[in-house]
């Protein structure tokens, strides 16, 4: 069986999965989406003792179809090595009442590593498999964490150059100084005067503009994307749902076939998406627990069936989840309307020109496994405190979102479900909201202070990630305004007409 990958937007585009991997982005500003969701062909029962790798190529091999054995046990070796803090790859921690699933112990120590540690190994893999001549641009937006892993994960590689967009007064000051310090001279960083949802809307617009892309290919470039649009990015975020699950069996928390709960913090619901891809190949899920900060479009979504982007931005403690149009929710939309590119494709541009759209009742009862709910700012920062006060244990503000949520579910629901948190960030990178939550009284401007404060008190010691930074010099200080992002992209690769 050959899974393909088909444009969300027009069923016309039909490519391999490397091929879809190389362009990021499908025409028209359509995502690819695997024309089925395979099954995971291994019981769960089998997988019980095997490590994250060899369940990673169970997982990626179903859908990467046009990959050879030997090619793809290559990427995953390469990625899921000692650039993670532990051998596990992804621990799963118990704390009051919940299995909290560590996805931040890769190089930049959020979550984006899981996917980006392994993405420029596949894209590197598809270029030869492809013939590919050109040199590969990989353009990206970030509302912090994905720009970082990106850049840490492309630097150097040969073949390839990156450009990273980041809201210039919309990360925290540990997320800027990571991407502000980063080597390689294929690396180019740029704070712009915008939130996120510009940043994003700008990359899509050039990725997608015809134009550029013949001035592009003259120049001996073409462009691919290293956000969550890339299915590159996607299949990996699956492999540690059924990771965590294959772990609780293990451990005997639980018995093969039971269903278990996951909670995610949300932003451009990809995270999210791979746990119901993860569900869609067998993984026993009860519900699929969506949590939002206060930008809370997806939680307003689930109950009344109407995206609604026409609203106030708010810059939140979690600014990785400061986002108002969630990219991948386009893929469930193109599931639930039937796999309609047309019905789709009017719904998207709804979205664009009107800031909204709607879907029936019906198709909002395809996906009842989902559960949406959010956490307040000060709810945020009271579950931190509670939770350390109580367990000693240190989350950052996006997985306290999530943690939040999933005390407002079992309030609601009585739920006894067995229940996984993704824990998306180490709180080393969040330092300044997680003191001020667990040591309100601590008062200082220094965030490395504050990062060796908070190691005191969680007897956790500072992040490599973050000693890396402590000293580093700043290399990136290129500024723009949301309209120039093309004139920088142009003037930092020196395209001629
Ligand atoms: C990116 C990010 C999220 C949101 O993930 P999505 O896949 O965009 O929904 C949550 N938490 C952290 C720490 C992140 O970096």
């Amino acid at each position: 069986m050959s899974v393909m990958y088909v444009n969300t937007r027009n069923p016309e585009e039909k490519v391999s999965a490397s091929r879809a991997i190389l362009k990021g982005l499908a025409n028209e500003g359509g995502l690819f989406v695997p024309t089925e969701i395979p099954k995971l062909s291994v019981p769960f029962e089998k997988l019980v003792g095997m490590s994250y790798q060899e369940i990673a190529y169970e997982v990626m091999r179903l859908f990467f179809t046009d990959f050879t054995e030997e090619e793809l046990k290559h990427c995953i070796a390469s990625a899921y090595d000692d650039k993670f803090d532990t051998d596990v790859i992804a621990p799963l921690t118990y704390a009051d009442g919940a299995y909290y699933l560590e996805l931040y112990h890769g190089k930049t120590i959020a979550f984006k590593d899981m996917a980006l540690s392994i993405l420029p190994h596949l894209m590197t893999t598809a270029a030869a498999k492809n013939k590919m001549d050109k040199e590969i641009v990989i353009l990206t937006a970030t509302s912090g964490d994905t720009g970082k892993a990106a850049l840490a994960g492309f630097a150097d590689v040969k073949g390839t150059r990156i450009i990273v967009f980041y809201p210039k007064n919309g990360v925290s000051p540990i997320q800027e100084k990571q991407m502000v310090t980063q080597k390689g001279d294929n690396t180019f960083v740029v704070g712009i005067h915008g939130n996120f949802d510009e940043a994003q809307t700008g990359v899509k617009k050039m990725l997608s503009n015809p134009e550029l892309a013949k001035v592009m290919d003259r120049n001996g470039f073409c462009f691919s994307s290293a956000n969550s649009i890339n299915i590159g990015r996607l299949v990996p975020q699956i492999v540690y749902y059924v990771y965590a699950y294959v772990k609780l069996l293990e451990n005997e928390r639980i018995k093969a076939g039971d269903a278990i709960n996951i909670v995610v913090p949300t932003g451009n619901f990809g995270n999210i998406l791979a746990a119901f891809y993860a569900r869609d190949m067998g993984l026993p899920v009860h519900k699929l627990i969506c949590a939002s900060n206060e930008n809370k479009v997806l939680y307003d979504f689930f109950r009344t069936g109407t995206y609604d982007k026409n609203r106030e931005f708010i810059l939140t403690s979690s600014p990785s989840m400061d986002i108002l149009i969630s990219s991948n929710l386009e893929r469930l939309i193109y599931r639930i309307v039937g796999d309609d590119a047309a019905r789709n494709k009017a719904l998207m541009q709804a979205l664009s020109s009107e800031g909204k759209y709607s879907v029936s009742k019906e198709e909002m009862e395809k996906i009842s496994c989902f559960y949406g709910n959010f956490t307040s700012e000060e709810d945020t920062l009271r579950v931190i405190a509670d939770l350390y006060r109580e367990t000693g244990y240190v989350l950052d503000t996006h997985t306290a979102v999530a943690s939040g949520v999933y005390a407002s579910y079992k309030e609601e629901t009585k739920d006894p479900t067995v229940t996984v948190i993704a824990s998306t960030a180490s709180p080393f990178k969040f330092t300044r909201s997680v003191m001020q939550a667990i040591a309100p009284e601590f008062k200082e401007e220094d965030d490395f202070a504050l990062a060796d404060e908070l190691s005191r008190r969680s007897s956790v010691p500072v992040p490599q990630a973050v000693e890396e930074i402590r000293h580093a010099e700043v290399r990136h200080k290129t500024e723009c305004d949301v309209q120039d992002m093309e004139k920088c992209v142009r003037e930092f690769l020196n395209l001629k007409d």
